[in-house]
């Protein structure tokens, strides 16, 4: 008999020892009960240990049955897995789950299903392709054909639908269902290489530094101003990889994910990119993973979660704008796939490239002390030349619908020169408050004790936390007057007084409330790149993974808020977007300028980053996080609690703290309120805990947590961990 060592997906910090008849291998599915319950989980270890050696070996249940005859996560994944839940102090089970597409968390067979491919008929074969020469498409496909067989669904998506099915119709082509033979280096029979920029200098200093670290673990920053040529140096950098039948996986945020930048790889190497994102149905989600862990994909193109996708043979890892805070998940599992690749790239001993024009000070630091390799495109490649950044004192200004007249005048300019404006809001909604105008009471929601968001097209009031709605009221509830007024500037009001102040001017607001769902998104960044509108308005969204060639002016309306924010990373998060957003606009042709509109204009970090750049203003920014022995100089964890019963919450905290101070030397400060310190109807408080170095920390984590889960109240509250927090919110 043999004694198994099983990851079972609960919410408990251990594993747990089933038997089976003979020795399992490592990373191969399981049916175990649990409980009453049948759960899948995951092997990780067949025990060296003999019947006497094992506490009760005489109660352990037996594995029910065995789902894979290979692994199905193979040796490097299983040590990720292995250290994300001992860094992350997670539960196992729950880890290896979040690693799996969710069909084969379910026990689904791991094997290819069948798949409709499209593939030549007899007559396709001796048909010569000469005679498609006037149907570009349909000859191209035909081409493909000629080679191999192709998923049917790719084959429409590559030359488009109306060329197969005219394919087809000729009896050239035939659909089929049949299941697939995955091939390692599939690609190579189809790998071109399209005509290419010439690299400039700094790009052909940093390709020709990537190509000395194949076949090595380094860990490389390009650090590369917006539009310098950073996705180029990608390109080039992976090209020699592809052709020697080596695989790549580039991770980039969700914004970023977008078909032009899956297209880019795709007409570069002429073949079939691998993509992984949230709206993917679970079906196609594991088809890649299969064909990624067969080694028939080339290029794997994914959100935070791909970091998990398996490959057959790894040549590099790639960050997109490694900076972007989508990289870190801050629920569950709370890992960070930034550092994740890391660990994954040493253990495959491959290179990792992070790419950014922003980079994180984490990242910047690790590059400054030479950790990493750093490499720099400091200029926009093509001749485009970067945007001038301005601070517009707001101080005395009259304000129009958030606008002051100052900005309004050089709106003017820029709107009656042609050119586009992009308007940056840091909230959407009409307004952020609502308030009595007689005795200055705020509507609220109660169960997040926060203003309500005015959203007047729907005539309604939305909390922005916990989604919670309710009608515009008419009178207040606290003195009945019915004088209520908004307070502050949201995307929804700028987008009206914008109408007003510019009458026949065209517009688009781009926020969530209107571009819901990817395709709205593109469409409608596809219309303003067709000139289409004039003057956008719009969140975060705008700041992210799109260029805006005809756009020469970016006014940001607010940036007070953050200049004072109670959490340390603010000023860092602020010069990011500001600086993205700067990158996005103009081109060659076209110079673009900015203006922050602030009534703190001589603000230090104002003037730094408008007359330094992000750069210097990231330098000085890690100079002062080292001063004050903030991260990335110390190492931190923290434990939230929350409670509908706000004492409750605080308590479990604060015994925890006196776990802590019983028996270990780290330092503990709280506990706190959160920045969001109520939310749907919870309290929520939080415990900040820090050490010089990480080892003692982790240490005292690992020694205190039995303790913490055996607290009165651990129970009745709920909390979690989070290690490197990013957010305090
Ligand atoms: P980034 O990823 O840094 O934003 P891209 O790689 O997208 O930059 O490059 C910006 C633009 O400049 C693209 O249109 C790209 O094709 C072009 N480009 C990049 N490198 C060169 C080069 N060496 N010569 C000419 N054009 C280039
Ligand atoms: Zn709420």
């Amino acid at each position: 008999m043999a004694f198994i060592q099983v990851a079972v997906p609960v919410p408990l910090r251990q594993l747990f020892t089933y038997t089976h008849d003979s020795a399992l291998e490592a990373g191969v599915r399981v049916m175990v009960p649990f409980g009453p319950r049948k759960l899948v989980g995951v092997v990780v270890e067949t025990l060296r240990k003999s019947e006497s050696e094992i506490d009760n070996s005489n109660k352990l249940k037996a594995i029910e049955m065995v789902l894979d005859h290979q692994p199905i996560v193979d040796g490097v994944l299983l040590k990720m897995a292995q250290w994300l839940w001992q860094y992350y102090h997670h539960a196992p089970g729950e880890v290896l789950h979040a690693m799996l597409p969710v069909l084969l968390r379910k026990g689904e067979s791991a094997g290819p299903t069948p798949q409709d491919m499209l593939m030549l008929t007899d007559e396709g074969k001796k048909t010569l392709s000469a005679s498609l020469s006037r149907a570009p498409k349909q000859n191209a496909c035909f081409t493909a054909l000629t080679k191999r067989a192709m998923l049917a669904i790719e084959a429409r998506k590559q030359f488009g639908a109306p060329a197969v099915k005219a394919l087809v119709e000729k009896s050239l082509a035939v659909i089929k269902e049949v299941t697939p033979e995955f091939k390692p280096g599939a690609w190579l029979s189809t790998l071109t290489m399209a005509e290419k920029p010439v690299p400039d200098t700094e790009q052909s200093v940093a390709i020709a530094a990537l190509n000395r670290q194949h076949g090595n673990f380094a860990v490389s920053l390009l650090e590369g101003v917006t539009g310098s040529g950073k996705t180029e140096v990608y390109l080039q950098a992976i090209e020699p990889l592809l052709r020697e039948g080596k695989q790549v996986l580039i991770l980039v945020p969700e914004i970023g994910l977008t078909p032009q930048t899956v297209s880019r790889f795709e007409k570069r190497f002429g073949i079939a990119v691998g993509v992984l994102h949230s709206q993917l149905s679970d079906k196609d989600r594991l088809q890649v993973w299969q064909r990624a862990k067969a080694g028939e994909l080339g290029i794997v193109i994914g959100t935070r979660s791909a970091i998990f996708t398996p490959l057959n043979n790894p040549g590099m890892l790639i960050v997109d704008e490694e900076h972007d805070e989508s990289f870190k998940q801050q629920d569950g599992l709370r890992y960070h796939a930034r550092d994740l690749a890391a660990m994954r790239a040493k253990q495959h001993n491959i290179p990792l490239l992070l790419g950014s024009a922003t980079p994180a000070l984490e990242t910047l630091n690790n590059a400054l002390s030479g950790r990493y390799a750093h490499l720099q495109l400091t200029k926009r490649a093509g001749g485009a030349q970067s945007t001038h950044q301005h601070v517009l004192d707001a101080r005395d200004q009259p304000i129009h619908y958030g606008i002051s007249q100052g900005l309004l005048t050089i709106m003017r300019q820029h709107i009656s020169a042609g050119n586009q404006v992009l308007v940056f809001v840091n909230r959407r909604g009409y307004a952020p408050a609502l308030l009595c105008h007689h005795c200055g009471e705020t509507v609220t929601c109660k169960r997040c004790e926060r203003p309500y968001t005015v959203h007047k097209a729907q005539n309604r009031l939305q909390c922005h936390h916990c989604g919670g709605m309710r009608a515009m009221p008419t009178n207040c509830e606290a003195c009945h007057y019915n004088e209520l007024v908004t307070a502050g500037t949201g995307t929804e009001q700028v987008e009206q007084g914008l109408a007003s102040l510019f009458p026949g001017v065209t517009q688009v607001r781009i926020d969530s409330d209107t571009v819901r769902g990817k395709d709205k998104l593109h469409q409608t960044l596809d219309a303003i790149n067709r000139q289409e509108y004039q003057l956008l308005v719009g969140t975060q969204i705008l700041s992210k993974g799109h260029h805006f060639p005809h756009v020469t002016l970016v006014a940001v309306l607010d940036c007070d808020g953050a200049l004072f924010s109670a959490d340390f990373r603010a000023p860092e998060k602020l010069a990011q977007l500001v600086t993205q957003l700067a990158g996005r606009a103009g081109r060659a042709s076209k110079p673009g300028e900015m203006w922050l509109q602030t009534h703190n204009p001589h603000h230090p970090l104002l003037q730094d980053l408008v007359h330094n750049g992000y750069g210097h203003f990231a330098r000085h920014a890690l100079m002062e996080r080292k001063a004050a022995s903030l991260p990335p100089f110390i190492s931190q964890f923290v434990i939230r609690a929350e409670a509908t019963d706000s004492s409750l919450a605080y308590r479990f905290l604060q015994d925890c703290k006196q776990v802590f101070t019983q028996a270990h030397a780290i330092e503990i400060s709280g506990p706190f309120p959160c920045l969001i310190e109520k939310r749907q109807g919870r309290f929520r408080f939080m415990l900040v805990c820090s050490h010089q170095k990480r080892a003692p920390l982790h240490n005292a984590l690992r020694l205190a947590l039995p303790f913490l889960q055996a607290l009165p109240q651990a129970t009745k509250v709920r909390w979690s961990i989070d290690i490197d927090p990013t957010d305090f919110s």
